[in-house]
Protein backbone atom coordinates (compact mmCIF):
# COMPACT_ATOMS: atom_id res chain seq x y z
CA UNK A 1 0.00 0.00 0.00
CA UNK A 2 2.94 2.00 0.51
CA UNK A 3 2.78 3.09 -3.71
CA UNK A 4 -1.01 2.61 -4.40
CA UNK A 5 -2.11 0.98 -7.80
CA UNK A 6 -1.66 3.79 -10.52
CA UNK A 7 1.87 4.86 -9.39
CA UNK A 8 2.54 0.92 -10.15
CA UNK A 9 3.30 2.12 -13.42
CA UNK A 10 6.50 4.38 -12.72
CA UNK A 11 7.90 1.76 -10.61
CA UNK A 12 10.92 0.54 -13.22
CA UNK A 13 11.59 4.97 -13.94
CA UNK A 14 13.00 7.33 -12.29
CA UNK A 15 11.60 8.94 -9.51
CA UNK A 16 13.94 10.30 -6.86
CA UNK A 17 14.06 13.74 -7.74
CA UNK A 18 17.46 14.49 -6.41
CA UNK A 19 18.35 12.40 -9.53
CA UNK A 20 16.85 13.68 -11.91
CA UNK A 21 17.47 16.49 -14.76
CA UNK A 22 14.58 18.85 -16.23
CA UNK A 23 14.39 16.55 -19.10
CA UNK A 24 13.63 13.46 -17.37
CA UNK A 25 11.07 15.82 -15.22
CA UNK A 26 8.91 16.54 -17.96
CA UNK A 27 8.84 13.48 -20.01
CA UNK A 28 7.51 12.01 -16.35
CA UNK A 29 5.09 14.99 -15.88
CA UNK A 30 3.59 14.80 -19.48
CA UNK A 31 2.99 11.07 -19.02
CA UNK A 32 1.84 10.60 -15.91
CA UNK A 33 -1.96 9.62 -15.55
CA UNK A 34 -3.43 12.17 -13.81
CA UNK A 35 -1.79 15.23 -16.13
CA UNK A 36 -2.96 13.57 -19.11
CA UNK A 37 -6.49 13.32 -17.13
CA UNK A 38 -6.27 16.77 -16.51
CA UNK A 39 -5.06 17.80 -20.10
CA UNK A 40 -7.91 16.08 -21.47
CA UNK A 41 -10.28 17.25 -19.22
CA UNK A 42 -9.14 20.78 -20.25
CA UNK A 43 -9.73 20.25 -24.14
CA UNK A 44 -13.19 18.65 -23.37
CA UNK A 45 -14.27 21.63 -20.97
CA UNK A 46 -12.96 24.30 -23.65
CA UNK A 47 -14.61 22.93 -26.41
CA UNK A 48 -17.71 22.89 -24.66
CA UNK A 49 -16.97 26.57 -23.55
CA UNK A 50 -16.62 27.41 -27.33
CA UNK A 51 -19.52 25.54 -28.01
CA UNK A 52 -22.00 27.03 -25.69
CA UNK A 53 -20.40 30.48 -26.29
CA UNK A 54 -22.67 33.59 -25.02
CA UNK A 55 -21.05 36.00 -23.23
CA UNK A 56 -16.93 36.52 -23.51
CA UNK A 57 -16.85 38.89 -20.41
CA UNK A 58 -19.07 36.75 -18.22
CA UNK A 59 -17.03 33.70 -19.24
CA UNK A 60 -13.45 35.72 -19.01
CA UNK A 61 -15.03 36.54 -15.47
CA UNK A 62 -15.34 32.82 -14.36
CA UNK A 63 -12.07 32.18 -15.20
CA UNK A 64 -10.92 35.10 -12.92
CA UNK A 65 -12.63 33.54 -10.46
CA UNK A 66 -11.22 30.40 -11.05
CA UNK A 67 -7.59 32.07 -10.42
CA UNK A 68 -8.74 33.20 -7.22
CA UNK A 69 -10.83 30.46 -5.73
CA UNK A 70 -8.33 27.80 -6.32
CA UNK A 71 -5.21 28.93 -4.19
CA UNK A 72 -7.46 30.32 -1.40
CA UNK A 73 -9.02 26.52 -1.77
CA UNK A 74 -5.27 25.00 -1.83
CA UNK A 75 -4.59 27.03 1.22
CA UNK A 76 -7.36 26.02 3.20
CA UNK A 77 -7.07 22.40 2.19
CA UNK A 78 -3.46 22.58 3.03
CA UNK A 79 -3.35 23.86 6.29
CA UNK A 80 -6.79 22.74 7.72
CA UNK A 81 -7.19 19.66 6.33
CA UNK A 82 -3.68 18.07 5.29
CA UNK A 83 -2.32 19.74 8.47
CA UNK A 84 -4.69 18.80 10.80
CA UNK A 85 -4.27 16.35 13.55
CA UNK A 86 -7.41 14.25 12.93
CA UNK A 87 -6.78 12.17 9.73
CA UNK A 88 -4.35 9.75 10.94
CA UNK A 89 -6.60 9.06 14.17
CA UNK A 90 -9.13 6.54 12.32
CA UNK A 91 -8.37 3.55 10.06
CA UNK A 92 -10.93 4.71 7.89
CA UNK A 93 -9.15 8.36 6.86
CA UNK A 94 -5.44 6.76 7.48
CA UNK A 95 -4.48 5.65 4.75
CA UNK A 96 -5.46 8.37 2.54
CA UNK A 97 -3.77 11.09 4.77
CA UNK A 98 -0.77 8.77 4.35
CA UNK A 99 -0.82 9.19 0.90
CA UNK A 100 -1.93 13.12 0.16
CA UNK A 101 0.15 14.37 2.80
CA UNK A 102 2.50 12.64 5.00
CA UNK A 103 4.67 10.57 2.79
CA UNK A 104 5.46 13.70 0.56
CA UNK A 105 6.73 15.14 4.00
CA UNK A 106 8.46 12.16 4.99
CA UNK A 107 10.27 12.09 1.56
CA UNK A 108 9.52 15.23 0.00
CA UNK A 109 11.87 14.40 -3.49
CA UNK A 110 9.49 10.98 -3.62
CA UNK A 111 7.76 11.54 -7.23
CA UNK A 112 5.23 9.04 -6.53
CA UNK A 113 3.58 10.61 -3.87
CA UNK A 114 4.29 14.71 -4.95
CA UNK A 115 1.40 14.24 -7.05
CA UNK A 116 -2.10 14.66 -5.74
CA UNK A 117 -4.27 11.99 -6.58
CA UNK A 118 -7.02 12.28 -9.44
CA UNK A 119 -9.27 10.71 -7.45
CA UNK A 120 -8.94 13.52 -5.27
CA UNK A 121 -8.10 16.47 -7.03
CA UNK A 122 -10.41 16.14 -10.08
CA UNK A 123 -13.76 16.13 -7.76
CA UNK A 124 -12.60 18.52 -5.49
CA UNK A 125 -11.57 20.87 -8.08
CA UNK A 126 -14.25 20.38 -10.45
CA UNK A 127 -16.49 20.34 -7.74
CA UNK A 128 -15.66 23.54 -6.38
CA UNK A 129 -15.17 25.52 -9.92
CA UNK A 130 -17.67 24.56 -12.30
CA UNK A 131 -20.89 25.61 -10.02
CA UNK A 132 -19.51 28.93 -9.51
CA UNK A 133 -18.52 29.21 -13.16
CA UNK A 134 -22.04 28.24 -13.58
CA UNK A 135 -23.43 30.97 -11.39
CA UNK A 136 -21.01 33.64 -13.13
CA UNK A 137 -21.28 32.65 -16.96
CA UNK A 138 -24.21 29.66 -17.21
CA UNK A 139 -23.06 26.64 -18.78
CA UNK A 140 -20.16 28.14 -20.85
CA UNK A 141 -19.05 29.89 -17.91
CA UNK A 142 -18.35 26.20 -16.21
CA UNK A 143 -16.61 25.07 -18.97
CA UNK A 144 -14.61 27.61 -19.59
CA UNK A 145 -13.61 27.88 -15.47
CA UNK A 146 -13.18 23.84 -15.15
CA UNK A 147 -10.81 24.28 -18.32
CA UNK A 148 -9.32 27.02 -17.02
CA UNK A 149 -9.07 25.50 -13.53
CA UNK A 150 -7.19 22.20 -15.15
CA UNK A 151 -4.79 24.66 -16.46
CA UNK A 152 -3.96 25.74 -12.92
CA UNK A 153 -4.07 22.42 -11.60
CA UNK A 154 -0.95 21.74 -13.84
CA UNK A 155 0.58 24.43 -13.21
CA UNK A 156 0.68 23.80 -9.61
CA UNK A 157 1.52 20.35 -10.12
CA UNK A 158 4.20 21.35 -12.24
CA UNK A 159 5.52 23.70 -10.08
CA UNK A 160 5.42 21.51 -7.37
CA UNK A 161 7.80 18.99 -8.61
CA UNK A 162 10.69 21.72 -10.05
CA UNK A 163 10.49 23.12 -6.33
CA UNK A 164 11.45 19.12 -5.27
CA UNK A 165 13.70 19.05 -8.05
CA UNK A 166 17.54 18.73 -7.70
CA UNK A 167 17.51 22.46 -9.91
CA UNK A 168 17.68 25.79 -9.63
CA UNK A 169 15.34 27.69 -11.75
CA UNK A 170 16.46 30.83 -13.53
CA UNK A 171 13.56 32.37 -13.16
CA UNK A 172 13.12 34.51 -10.33
CA UNK A 173 9.67 33.79 -9.63
CA UNK A 174 10.16 30.05 -9.43
CA UNK A 175 12.95 30.49 -7.53
CA UNK A 176 11.30 32.41 -4.75
CA UNK A 177 8.46 29.84 -4.59
CA UNK A 178 10.84 27.31 -4.78
CA UNK A 179 12.34 28.58 -1.72
CA UNK A 180 9.41 29.67 0.06
CA UNK A 181 7.76 25.87 0.17
CA UNK A 182 11.04 24.51 0.77
CA UNK A 183 10.66 26.09 4.55
CA UNK A 184 7.53 24.75 4.60
CA UNK A 185 9.30 21.30 4.32
CA UNK A 186 12.46 21.82 6.10
CA UNK A 187 12.20 24.56 8.53
CA UNK A 188 8.45 24.88 9.90
CA UNK A 189 5.40 23.57 8.37
CA UNK A 190 2.98 25.25 9.74
CA UNK A 191 3.38 28.58 7.58
CA UNK A 192 4.23 28.96 3.76
CA UNK A 193 1.17 26.62 2.49
CA UNK A 194 0.81 28.37 -1.00
CA UNK A 195 2.33 26.29 -3.72
CA UNK A 196 2.57 29.24 -6.41
CA UNK A 197 0.68 32.16 -4.57
CA UNK A 198 1.67 33.31 -1.21
CA UNK A 199 -0.86 35.78 -1.17
CA UNK A 200 -3.21 33.96 1.52
CA UNK A 201 -0.91 33.11 3.24
CA UNK A 202 0.41 37.04 3.83
CA UNK A 203 -3.29 37.76 4.79
CA UNK A 204 -4.11 35.05 7.14
CA UNK A 205 -0.47 35.51 9.03
CA UNK A 206 0.99 32.39 7.73
CA UNK A 207 3.58 33.63 5.62
CA UNK A 208 7.36 33.88 6.79
CA UNK A 209 10.04 34.67 4.36
CA UNK A 210 13.51 33.78 6.86
CA UNK A 211 14.00 31.00 8.75
CA UNK A 212 14.71 33.37 11.48
CA UNK A 213 11.11 34.56 11.96
CA UNK A 214 9.51 31.23 12.94
CA UNK A 215 11.20 28.51 14.93
CA UNK A 216 12.26 25.55 13.56
CA UNK A 217 9.49 22.82 13.90
CA UNK A 218 10.44 19.43 15.47
CA UNK A 219 7.35 18.43 13.17
CA UNK A 220 8.58 19.20 10.05
CA UNK A 221 9.04 15.49 8.74
CA UNK A 222 6.26 14.12 10.53
CA UNK A 223 3.45 16.76 11.33
CA UNK A 224 2.85 15.40 14.44
CA UNK A 225 2.47 11.83 13.87
CA UNK A 226 5.34 11.36 16.24
CA UNK A 227 6.39 7.99 17.45
CA UNK A 228 3.79 8.34 20.80
CA UNK A 229 1.25 9.31 18.23
CA UNK A 230 1.79 5.87 16.24
CA UNK A 231 1.67 4.10 19.11
CA UNK A 232 -2.18 5.21 19.77
CA UNK A 233 -3.13 5.42 16.70
CA UNK A 234 -1.14 2.98 14.62
CA UNK A 235 -2.20 2.43 10.85
CA UNK A 236 -0.19 5.20 9.45
CA UNK A 237 2.79 3.54 10.88
CA UNK A 238 1.77 0.24 10.10
CA UNK A 239 0.90 1.34 6.33
CA UNK A 240 4.54 2.91 6.38
CA UNK A 241 6.35 -0.54 7.07
CA UNK A 242 8.59 1.30 9.59
CA UNK A 243 9.87 3.92 7.64
CA UNK A 244 8.02 6.66 9.58
CA UNK A 245 11.07 8.89 10.74
CA UNK A 246 11.04 12.14 12.62
CA UNK A 247 14.84 14.03 12.23
CA UNK A 248 15.38 14.21 8.27
CA UNK A 249 13.74 13.07 5.04
CA UNK A 250 13.80 9.85 4.77
CA UNK A 251 14.25 7.51 1.86
CA UNK A 252 11.05 5.06 1.76
CA UNK A 253 13.55 2.51 0.38
CA UNK A 254 16.01 2.74 2.78
CA UNK A 255 13.78 1.32 4.82
CA UNK A 256 14.11 1.15 9.12
CA UNK A 257 18.18 0.63 9.21
CA UNK A 258 18.84 2.56 5.97
CA UNK A 259 19.85 0.01 4.62
CA UNK A 260 16.86 -1.44 2.44
CA UNK A 261 16.94 -1.72 -1.61
CA UNK A 262 14.55 0.44 -3.63
CA UNK A 263 10.98 -0.70 -3.71
CA UNK A 264 10.83 -1.82 -6.72
CA UNK A 265 13.75 -4.77 -5.66
CA UNK A 266 11.54 -5.45 -2.19
CA UNK A 267 8.36 -6.38 -2.22
CA UNK A 268 7.65 -5.48 1.04
CA UNK A 269 8.35 -2.03 0.70
CA UNK A 270 5.59 -1.81 -1.67
CA UNK A 271 3.24 -3.20 1.22
CA UNK A 272 2.94 -6.86 -1.03
CA UNK A 273 3.11 -10.02 0.58
ZN1 LIG B 1 6.18 19.82 -1.40
ZN1 LIG C 1 2.47 20.45 3.75
ZN1 LIG D 1 13.15 2.97 -7.56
Amino acid sequence: MAVSQPFLFLKHRKHNLDRMTLGDLVYSFFTYYAVVAYIAVGIVSFVYAVKWFENPGRMLLAMLAASVVFPFGWYLVHKNILHSRFLYKTPFTAATWKRIHFDHHQDPNDLRVLFGALANVLPTVGGVIAPIGYLIGGRSGAAAALGWAMVITCFYEFCHCIQHLNYTPKLGFLKEIKRLHLSHHYHNEQGNYGITNYFWDRLFGTFYSKAGEKPKSPTVFNLGYTAEEAKRYPWVDKLSNGTRGDDHPRRFWQGKEGQGTQPEDAPAARGEP
